[in-house]
């Protein structure tokens, strides 16, 4: 028998034991963090099993066939925990992975700012050692559930007198402290799920240092690679929106089971893709219009792009990790797996809104079809720039897949406080 038939079977007699329709969400997500069958890539007595890559997706298939609801999501679980794990002390580990892995804690990521998106590494919110702790000063932007969370994962600079990528630290903060004030922002979707955070003398003790002080850049590293290869699973997932979990811990099992049964039926009767395109040119009696179907075989295509380019990044992911090599979820056929899944979703929102003629622009209640047309080419940008946008990823694959010149840095070297002079 294969190590993976073993860890399988071994993980659904526990599910099979120990699924429990009746548990509150928050009681679930404890029962499965300890028993290590939530993240069993993690290490053993750190709320995992110490799995490779191919016994944790067996273990994650034994789940779906046993039909158990898994662990908590989003930013606490995709990128908090793996960078603590690759760069956290044991204290850390102990202060704040209970938490994560029982969905306890909502996370959020305290990284862009009003001047640095693409590049993070001139940020300017700035770290100041005072005894004990760091006091805090600057603004971010963009942070996703920062109105929900509890701690936040912070990059600041604490030297700027050295190159930019050289004096930034990576902190762990408090987000329920007066320094720290968070302001919703409206979504082009009208939802409000990332915020402005402005930190004025906030706090962070000195334990909540992540790696050393000024390199917090390879730890960063980290958590962005996490990040590429998470949001790219959420977008070939058809989704892409990052999921805020930890809010409805008393919430029976059962229930909301049954909500997320609902919803999926009427994201069922809704339809996707290309079909949505067929079905609004039927709707609209253009089905016979060439330019219509043209779009809509175009669509079609771009679709099984985007799906066959997530099964190859990760399959070449796979094979890099069963040799060994860490860091393969930096490959860059996860940029080109990115693209194609944002031009797929960019192209359908066009091609839905253009088959609509003017109705095209209505939203919401006013949309006289289904409002999928407006959800598309909104939800499209999220994925076209959260995570790195396309143009980033293309410099990506310009200068690792095609072996194109590099871009220009001539910053790279300077102190960041000359690159500042004047602004
Ligand atoms: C849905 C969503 C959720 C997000 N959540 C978070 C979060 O929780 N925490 C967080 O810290 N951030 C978050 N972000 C921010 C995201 O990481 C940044 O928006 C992204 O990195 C781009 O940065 P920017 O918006 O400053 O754009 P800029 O970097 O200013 O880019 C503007 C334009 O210039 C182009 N450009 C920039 N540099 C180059 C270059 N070198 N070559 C070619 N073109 C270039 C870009 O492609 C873009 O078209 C989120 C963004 C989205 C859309």
């Amino acid at each position: 028998m294969s190590s993976q038939n073993g860890v399988a079977e071994e993980a659904a007699a526990w599910f099979a034991e120990n699924w429990d329709l009746e548990s509150t969400l928050g009681q679930w997500w404890r029962r499965l963090a300890e028993s290590g069958w939530g993240f069993p890539s993690w290490p053993l007595g750190r709320y995992g099993r110490g799995l490779r890559s191919a016994e944790a997706t067996a273990v994650l298939e034994a789940r779906r066939r046993a039909g158990v609801m898994g662990p908590p999501s989003g930013i606490a679980t995709m990128l908090a925990g793996p960078t603590l794990l690759a760069h956290g002390t044991p204290d850390q580990l102990d202060r704040f992975l209970p938490g994560i892995a029982t969905g306890e804690h909502v996370w959020c990521q305290l990284f862009s700012e009003p001047g640095a998106g693409s590049d993070l590494a001139s940020l300017r919110t700035r770290a100041e050692r005072d005894g004990d702790q760091w006091v805090v000063n600057g603004q971010k932007v963009w942070t996703s559930g920062a109105h929900k969370s509890t701690y936040g994962i912070l990059i600041a600079r604490t030297d700027p007198d050295v190159p930019k990528h050289s004096g930034i630290t990576y902190f762990v903060i408090d987000m329920r402290q007066p320094g720290v004030e968070v302001r919703p922002l409206r979504e082009l979707t009208g939802r409000s799920v990332f915020n402005e955070v402005f930190l004025t003398d906030a706090i962070v003790p000195a334990e909540n240092l992540v790696g050393d002080v000024n390199a917090g850049w390879g730890v960063t590293m980290t958590t962005l690679a996490n990040e590429r290869s998470g949001l790219s699973v959420n977008a070939t997932g058809g989704g892409g929106r990052l999921d805020i979990p930890g809010h409805r811990l008393g919430a029976r099992v059962a229930d909301l089971l049954a909500e997320a049964a609902a919803e999926m039926e009427r994201a069922a009767v809704r339809p996707r893709g290309h079909r949505l395109l067929v079905e609004l040119a039927r709707s609209r009696g253009k089905l016979d219009d060439p330019l219509v179907r043209r779009e809509i075989a175009r669509a079609y295509a771009a679709g099984e792009v985007a799906r066959i380019s997530a099964v190859r990044a990760q399959a070449a992911a796979e094979t890099a990790r069963a040799r060994g090599a860490p860091g393969s979820e930096t490959s860059p056929l996860v940029s080109v797996q990115k693209m194609a899944a944002s031009q797929n979703l960019h192209r359908l929102g066009r091609a839905a809104v253009d088959i609509q003629g003017p109705y095209g622009m209505l939203a919401g209640p006013d949309a006289l079809e289904d409002d999928r047309a407006f959800e598309t080419i909104a939800t499209a940008f999220m994925i076209s720039i959260g995570g790195g946008t396309d143009q980033i990823q293309r410099n990506i694959v310009g200068e690792r897949v095609l072996g194109l010149p590099g871009e220009p840095r001539t910053d790279k070297d300077l102190p960041f406080r000359q690159l500042t002079a004047g602004a």
